[in-house]
């Protein structure tokens, strides 16, 4: 099982993460959007650093939702209020559990891929995180193991989808602007989400 200190440690692990790929993730929407998305995740995760040593935590479910309400406030743009939904949503889906198994993480992935699409109203295809979220969440259900196994699949799977992003037209979001210009990039957000599924599969292994 995955108690609440495990998934504190995971959440650590995805912060440094995405400090790492701060830059990353700037360059990727610099090509097809505001060049911000690096910097507005960095600002997230680095609050939720700093968040995750002062607050009491005692379940899972409530250090997911530490992180919707963080992001929801620190983020910005469009992937704040997008990844505060998923976490938000997460953190309702898992409740009171003391634990996560590999059924509560397969629930927390659907809840998280219902809450982007009810927020941002995107489908596969439209080069959004939603692009690597939805293959991330079917594979997940397809694994019955650990849930180190299920998050390895849904990384692996999110990994798949975000590379799918490069040839697509964007259609939500800022990229959208572009029209056929945004082709031939790979999603930021796709990235992002990426990298979150990575680090929490490498943390929960
Ligand atoms: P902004 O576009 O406001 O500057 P960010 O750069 O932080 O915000 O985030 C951009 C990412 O948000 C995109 O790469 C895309 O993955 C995601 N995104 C944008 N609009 C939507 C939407 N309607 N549904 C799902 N994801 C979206
Ligand atoms: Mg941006
Ligand atoms: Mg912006």
């Amino acid at each position: 099982g995955c108690t609440a200190a495990d998934v504190v440690a995971a959440l650590r692990a995805a912060a440094a993460v995405i400090q790492e790929h701060r830059d990353e993730l700037v360059r990727l929407d610099q090509a097809i959007g505001d060049a911000d998305h690096g910097e507005n995740m960095r600002r997230g995760f680095t609050a939720l650093l700093s968040r995750l040593d002062t607050e009491e935590l005692a379940t899972p479910g409530k250090a997911l939702k530490l992180v919707a309400t963080t992001l929801i406030s620190t983020v910005g743009g469009a992937a704040g209020p997008l990844y505060g939904t998923a976490f938000l949503r997460a953190s309702a889906a898992v409740g009171d559990a003391e634990e996560l198994d590999c059924e509560l993480v397969g629930r927390a992935l659907q809840a998280a891929l219902d809450g982007v699409v009810a927020r941002g109203k995107a489908v596969v295809g439209d080069k959004t995180m939603v692009d690597a979220l939805t293959p991330a969440v079917a594979a997940a259900a397809s694994v019955n193991g650990s849930v180190a196994a299920v998050l390895s699949a849904a990384a692996d799977a999110a990994a798949e989808g975000a590379e799918s992003t490069v040839p697509m037209v964007a259609r939500k979001g800022r990229a959208s602007y572009l029209g056929e210009r945004s082709a031939g990039h790979l999603d930021p957000g796709a990235r992002s989400t990426f990298l979150l599924l990575r680090a929490f599969a490498d943390a929960a292994a």
